[in-house]
């Protein structure tokens, strides 16, 4: 049965009823639909919120195997709700574009999902909409003031990396030329598209505390320089105000269901090159404000999402995660071992070995910020006995507690060995984690630090562009700013072919982006992809609906 057609035998309760259980009056949420609902910001209680045991699902390197963080997590809440620890995952919502492209969802799978599916990866409550259109109203503010006479700052446009954005994979929007048609239809540039998720705004409104904060961070953005080589911010354009009211209803955390009727909040996506890979505060906030337990997601492996979650979303939010859960697949480590995509249904005990570097790795890493991991073996049909034991006996030796999740198959039931781990961490951790480095460290030593303690480099290496950039931020004031390292998630290092756990590499940086607005800096080690193209056979090709309004072939 495919995840559309396990999702569709699940009667979804009213959200009135999800509120209630959440531990809000249903009065109070604002229904999109029936099992859709925005929740307000006022029902936040930061004190209360402190109190609830934060718990972060992360991964070893991903590979094309697919490793399963969204399916744990959700896995993994519902069985805590069985054990009775009030618990809501809270996890990011997925892009429109990738969709349409090769098939797979970001709502979990199998019998761990959020629902309804359908509606959750399809314009959902239309927060990517709002998002973009308050970026192309930035855009579109930019190129007003190139074209106007009595109201210009001079921006050269040569200096703007600020593009548009849309929520599709559409690669020849790449690269464009816009203001072509003469006097009375701007000035002629080059720029491109992004997707809707690789935008600063997306970022902007994960990190924000409140529409305050959103506002003042809008007005962060930076556009680029005047002809006299002054920098200019959005908020030299007079436009915070207008994109924040855009952002009115997208800045709210949107409440839905699992399969098993405990509540979900899913709110904002960004990337985890280019941005923290980790849903908003906000949603955080409010999940923890009514749970016992809240589960989250940080993007990628360990070294991408969940290093950026510690040390930007924790450190800015004043977050603490009690325990890491390391999703780890057989698969998945065999493939780091060198076996070939294609045989990984077939056991080989000797690629498995020579891939658990990688988990090793991922579990010193998390260790370095002085919390408590957990493997979780994500079960697939095709793991041998002996595979789990080798995986249980690293631990063993390791001294890491270990349990299988078979959420996937069967749901929370799948989970309970893994929840239980989870809360005899939790119940005796006392302590707030280790940052890996002060913010205010210069920004040289805050990138050498990331990459030599958690991805295991040699050192780094700055080209031209990358030292240029250096010296502009410096300038700015910048450098006061944490890191967001853009590298390939294929690999511990740079380069994505480096599978396992490479050693005697180097790290380079291209370019350092700034998100002055989103507050962090953003070496590029390497082609970060901010438009997905279409497959040949897109997955399109097999999406309908029926007269009736049944939709097929999503996933
Ligand atoms: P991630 O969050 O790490 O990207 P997901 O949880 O979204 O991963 O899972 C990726 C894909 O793998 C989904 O299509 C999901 O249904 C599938 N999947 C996850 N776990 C399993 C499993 N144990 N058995 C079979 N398929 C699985
Ligand atoms: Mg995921």
């Amino acid at each position: 049965m495919t995840d559309l057609q396990i999702a569709k035998k699940v009667t979804l309760k009213p959200i009135t009823e999800i509120a209630k259980k959440f531990g809000i009056d249903p009065n109070t949420i604002e229904m999109y639909g029936k099992d859709k609902a925005k929740i307000p910001l006022s029902c936040i209680n930061r004190n209360k919120a402190r109190q609830s045991n934060l718990i972060l699902v992360s991964a070893i390197s991903p590979t094309p195997a697919g490793e399963g963080k969204t399916t744990i997590s959700i896995g993994l809440s519902e069985a805590l709700n069985q054990l009775h620890k009030k618990t809501t995952v809270v996890l990011r919502e997925p892009s429109l574009g990738p969709v349409f492209g090769i098939k797979g969802g970001a709502t979990g799978g199998g019998y761990s999902q959020v629902l309804p599916l359908e509606d959750i990866n399809l314009h959902f409550t239309g927060d990517f909409s709002g998002i973009e259109k308050a970026h192309n109203l930035l855009a579109a503010i930019i190129d007003n003031n190139i074209q106007s006479k009595t109201n210009s700052l001079g921006l050269d446009p040569r200096t703007i990396t600020w593009k548009r954005v849309i929520d599709m994979n559409d690669r020849s929007l790449r690269r464009i030329i816009v203001g072509l048609g003469g006097t009375t239809s701007g000035i002629p540039r080059e720029t491109g598209f992004d997707i809707t998720a690789a935008s600063e705004i997306m970022a902007i409104l994960c990190i924000s505390k409140d529409l305050g904060d959103l506002k003042k961070r809008l007005g962060n953005i930076f556009i680029g320089y005047t002809f006299s080589k002054k920098p200019i911010f959005a908020r030299d354009l007079k436009v915070a105000g207008a994109m924040a009211t855009l952002l009115q209803h997208a800045i709210k955390p949107n409440l839905v269901q699992t399969m098993e009727g405990n509540p979900a909040i899913i709110h904002g996506g960004p990337f985890a090159n280019i941005a923290q890979g980790t849903n908003s505060v906000i949603g955080t906030l409010m999940g923890m404000t009514y749970s016992d337990y809240t589960v989250t997601e940080a993007g990628f492996g360990f070294d991408l999402g969940a290093e950026k979650f510690f040390d930007i979303k924790c450190q800015s939010a004043n977050l603490s995660p009690k325990a890491v859960v390391l999703t780890t697949t057989i698969r998945a480590l065999k493939y780091h071992g060198g076996a070939d995509l294609k045989s990984l249904d077939q056991p080989n005990i000797d690629a498995l070995r020579l891939g658990l570097p990688n988990l090793e790795k991922h579990l010193e890493n998390i260790q370095r910020f002085r919390v408590t991991p957990i493997i979780a073996i994500n079960k697939f049909k095709t793991d041998t006995k002996e595979e789990i034991q080798m995986i249980k006996d690293l631990a063993k030796i390791k001294n890491v507690r270990v349990a299988v999740a078979n959420v996937w198959a069967k749901g929370g039931k799948g989970a309970i060995d893994l929840a239980k781990h989870i809360i005899e961490v939790a119940e005796t951790c006392k302590t707030k984690f280790k940052p890996l480095y002060n913010w205010d460290m210069p920004i040289e030593t805050k990138i050498e630090t990331i990459a030599q303690k958690i991805y295991g480099a040699e050192h780094v290496d700055y080209n031209s562009t990358a030292k240029r950039h250096l010296k502009q931020i410096k300038a700015l004031g910048l450098e006061n700013l944490p890191i967001c390292v853009a590298k390939t998630q294929k690999s511990l290092s740079d380069n994505p072919n480096l599978l396992g756990r490479p050693k005697d590499f180097i790290i380079t940086v291209r370019e350092i982006e700034i998100a002055s607005g989103a507050g962090f800096l953003i070496p590029i080690t390497g082609e970060i992809m901010r438009m997905p193209g279409l497959p040949a056979h897109p997955a399109s090709e097999g999406i309908d609906i029926s007269d009736s309004g049944e939709i097929s072939g999503l996933f």
